[in-house]
C-alpha cells in the first residue's frame, strides 16, 4: 500500500471512554445516564468491534466475581482478606471493597440482558469456588456489547470501532484527549475531551510465548491486549503500580485451557509424572513464604512455584487427573448402570463445555490428540507471563480510591482517578486491585465512569491540546509507511534490509530479550540484578531501532504501535523487578540474587515517567489495610 493520503476527523467530547472490553463496556452503560442527565457527551473508541474485542471475546465458562451479598453468601470482608493472602499482602483493599460491595449488581444485570447463569433445583447459582459462578458464557461479550450500545444509542452518544489509540494529548498537567488511527480507512482521529477512561485492557506477547510455528499467537490472556493501557497512562505522566506483579498462568499444555473448573468444580488433583501430588509433596518447598504459604486457598503463585520446582527436576510433566476426578464424581451413581451412564455423559459434556465456552481451541487439541478426559490424563504447565491487573497479576495505575473507604494515603479526588488530572481508569489499567475478573472490571467501568462525569461536572473546561503535539504524532503515525517506501527496493526480499525493521522480527526480538534476561519460561521465571541491567540496555536498542518499524498496511501500522506499547510495559516491568529486591511471588518471578521475603518490601514499589525529563523514578508507598 502506498503511503496513505490520511484525512484527520477532530471528535469533541466531555467524556472519552478508550477501550470497549467489560471495563469500557460497563463505563460506557453507566456513563450514558449520567451523562444525559447532565448534558454531557461521552465518546467510546475500541481498536476493534465491541462485539467481540478484548479478553472476554471467546467467551468465559464462568463468572470469577459474584458474591451474592443479599443472600448471605460471602462478604467484602471476605474477598479483601482473600485477595490480600493471593497478593502476598500486597493490595490496594480500599478499591477491592468498593468492586466487592458493587459487582453483584452488575452481575444481576447480566443475567437480565440473557446470559445464562448455572442454577440448582432451588435456583441458587453454582459456584465453581468460592466465589465464581458458572455460566453457559460463549456469547458473553456479544450481550454485554449489545448493552453498552443500546444505553449509549439512546442517550445519543458516540461510538467508533476499529480505531486504534496510540497517544495521550495533553495540556500542561491535565488530559485532553487521545490521537489514533482507523485501521480500515486511511483516517486519524484526534480527539478532545474533557475527561478520559483508560480502559485498554493488558498486555501479552512480551514474553516469548510457548507457543512456535503454526501455533505462534496462540496465548492464554488474548494476544489483542497490547499494552495500550500501560502506553497511554505512563505516556500521560501517571504513577502506576505493582508492574512487578505479571501473572503466570498455569492452563492445559499448549492450548491453554482453563483449568478453575477442574480444581473447583470437578475437585480434580494434579500430579508429576511419578504420580505424586506435588502440591502436597512440596509444602515445605514453600516455608520461606509463610504464612501466606499457610493460608487456604494457597496463594495461586505458590502453587505455582511448586509445579516449577517439579519441572526443573525433571518431574514433568504435571498431569490434571481428569479421568479420576470423572471417576470420583460419578462413584455414587454404580450400583444403577442407566443412572451411571447418565452422569458420565453428563460430566463428559461439562469437561467439553468448558473448554468450548472460553477456550475452543483446547478442545480442538483434545480431539486432535485422542483425549478422552474420562480415561486419560493431560498436561498442564505454565505459561508465558502476562500483565492483566484485573486477573492475578495486579499492574495497573496508582488510582485515588472511595472518599469513604480510602485512607488519606489513598485518596486525592475523584474515584478511578490516576494521579494525571482528569485521567482516570478500570478493569486492567487500575492497578492493586486484582481478581475483579469480568464482572468485577465491568463494575470498576461503571464507578470510574460516574467519578469522571463528576469530575467534568466540577471542572467544567475544555482543554486545548498543544497543536505541536498533534502534529507530531500524526507525522509518527505516517513515518513507518513512508520509511519502507524509501527504502523498499535495497533488498531482494521485503524481509530482510539493512534500513528498517519489520513489525514482527521487533516482536520476536523483544520477546526473546524478556524471556531470557527478565524471567520468562525459559528461566523457569527466575532473573537478577546483571541480567535486568542488560534488559534494560537491550531496550533501549530495541526502541531505538524501532524508530525504522515499517508498515505496508493499516494492520501493519497497527502492529508498529502494539509493538511500541508492548516495549513500555516491558520496560516498566523491568524497572521495577529490579527495584524490589526480594522474592515475594516465587511462581511469577523469581529474584535468584534475592530469593527470600524481605519485610522491607512490604509495601508498593510503585515507578513513574516523567514527560518533561524522560526520566523513570521508582516510589515507594505503604500498604494500609482497611479489612484486619
Ligand atoms: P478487556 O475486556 O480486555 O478490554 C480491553 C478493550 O480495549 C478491548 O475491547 C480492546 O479491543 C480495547 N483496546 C486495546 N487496545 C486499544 C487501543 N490501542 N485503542 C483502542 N482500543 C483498544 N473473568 C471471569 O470473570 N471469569 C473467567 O473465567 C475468566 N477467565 C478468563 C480466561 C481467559 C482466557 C481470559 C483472557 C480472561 C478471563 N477472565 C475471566 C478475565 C476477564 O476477561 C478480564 O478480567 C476482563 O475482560 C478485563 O476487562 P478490561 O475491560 O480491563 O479489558
Amino acid at each position: 500500500m502506498p503511503v496513505p493520503n490520511f484525512e484527520t476527523v477532530e471528535v469533541t467530547t466531555d467524556l472519552l471512554i478508550c477501550g470497549g472490553g467489560m471495563a469500557g463496556c460497563g463505563a460506557a452503560y453507566e456513563a450514558s445516564y449520567w451523562a444525559k442527565k447532565n448534558g454531557l457527551k461521552v465518546t467510546v473508541v475500541d481498536k476493534a468491534a465491541l462485539d467481540r474485542s478484548g479478553a472476554v471475546a471467546q467467551g468465559l465458562s464462568a463468572i470469577n466475581m459474584y458474591l451474592n451479598i443479599g443472600n448471605g453468601e460471602r462478604t467484602p470482608e471476605e474477598f479483601c482478606r482473600y485477595v490480600r493472602n493471593d497478593m502476598m499482602g500486597i493490595v490496594r483493599q480500599d478499591l477491592c471493597y468498593d468492586i466487592a460491595r458493587h459487582v453483584d449488581s452488575s452481575v444481576h444485570l447480566f443475567e437480565k440482558w440473557g446470559l445464562p447463569i448455572w442454577r440448582d433445583a432451588e435456583g441458587k447459582p453454582i459456584r465453581s469456588g468460592a466465589w465464581q459462578v458458572m455460566i453457559s458464557g460463549e456469547s458473553y461479550k456479544i450481550l454485554v456489547a449489545e448493552a453498552a450500545k443500546k444505553a449509549l444509542n439512546e442517550a445519543g452518544m458516540e461510538l467508533y470501532e476499529r480505531v486504534f489509540i496510540i497517544e495521550p494529548l495533553m495540556d500542561g498537567d491535565r488530559i485532553a484527549g487521545a490521537i489514533g488511527f482507523s485501521t480500515r480507512e486511511e483516517k486519524i482521529y484526534v480527539f478532545k475531551a474533557k475527561a478520559v477512561l483508560a480502559v485498554m485492557g493488558g498486555c501479552v506477547h512480551v514474553f516469548r510465548p510457548r507457543s512456535t510455528g503454526e501455533g505462534l499467537g496462540r496465548t492464554w490472556y488474548p494476544p489483542f491486549s497490547t499494552g495500550s493501557s500501560t502506553y497511554f497512562t505512563i505516556r500521560a505522566g501517571a504513577e502506576r503500580t505493582c508492574e512487578d506483579i505479571r501473572f503466570v498462568p498455569v492452563r492445559f499444555k499448549d492450548a491453554y485451557g482453563p483449568v478453575g473448573a477442574w480444581f473447583l468444580l470437578f475437585k480434580s488433583t494434579a500430579t508429576n509424572a511419578l504420580d505424586e501430588v506435588y502440591t502436597e509433596t512440596r509444602k515445605p518447598d514453600l516455608a520461606p513464604w509463610e504464612p501466606y504459604a499457610s493460608t487456604k486457598p494457597i496463594p495461586t503463585n505458590l502453587r505455582n512455584y511448586q509445579g516449577i520446582l517439579e519441572e526443573r527436576d525433571g518431574k514433568g510433566p504435571l498431569l490434571m487427573r481428569t479421568e479420576r476426578a470423572i471417576a470420583a464424581l460419578a462413584e455414587a451413581y454404580k450400583g444403577d448402570e442407566k443412572a451411571f451412564k447418565k452422569k458420565m455423559k453428563e460430566l463428559e459434556s461439562e469437561a467439553w463445555e468448558d473448554f468450548l465456552d472460553m477456550t475452543i481451541g483446547q478442545a480442538n487439541l483434545w480431539a486432535a490428540m485422542n483425549i478422552r478426559p474420562e480415561q486419560m490424563p493431560s498436561e498442564i504447565t505454565g505459561a508465558e507471563p502476562y500483565f492483566i491487573g484485573s486477573h492475578s497479576g495486579a499492574n495497573g495505575c496508582w488510582c485515588s480510591g472511595p472518599a469513604d473507604l480510602a485512607p488519606a494515603e489513598y485518596n486525592w479526588g475523584y474515584n478511578r482517578m490516576t494521579t494525571v488530572k482528569g485521567l482516570f481508569a478500570a478493569g486492567d489499567a487500575c492497578g492493586a486491585s486484582p481478581h475483579k475478573f469480568s464482572s468485577g472490571s465491568f463494575t470498576e467501568g461503571r464507578i470510574a465512569a460516574k467519578a469522571a462525569i463528576k469530575f467534568i461536572l466540577e471542572n467544567n473546561t475544555m482543554p486545548n491540546p498543544d497543536p505541536a503535539q498533534v502534529e507530531e504524532f500524526k507525522a509518527r503515525i505516517k513515518k513507518p509507511f513512508e520509511i519502507y517506501e524509501q527504502y523498499k527496493d535495497y533488498g531482494t526480499t521485503d524481509e530482510v534490509n539493512p534500513n528498517y525493521i519489520v513489525p514482527r522480527q521487533y516482536l520476536f526480538r523483544l520477546q526473546k530479550l524478556m524471556d531470557e534476561y527478565a524471567g520468562g519460561w525459559s528461566q523457569n521465571y527466575a532473573t537478577n540484578k546483571y541480567k535486568l541491567e542488560h534488559c534494560l540496555k537491550m531496550l533501549e536498542w530495541l526502541k531505538e531501532d524501532g524508530e525504522k518499524m515499517i508498515a505496508r498496511s493499516l494492520h501493519e501500522l497497527m502492529r508498529v504501535f502494539e509493538n511500541i506499547q508492548r516495549t513500555w510495559q516491558a520496560e516498566a516491568h523491568v524497572r521495577t523487578v529490579l527495584a524490589r529486591e526480594e522474592t515475594r511471588y516465587p511462581g511469577y518471578i523469581f529474584r535468584a540474587d534475592f530469593p527470600k521475603m524481605d519485610e522491607n518490601f512490604n509495601c508498593f514499589v510503585n515507578v513513574k515517567w516523567d514527560r518533561n525529563t524522560g526520566n523513570w523514578e521508582i516510589i515507594k508507598r505503604p500498604v494500609i489495610y482497611i479489612v484486619d
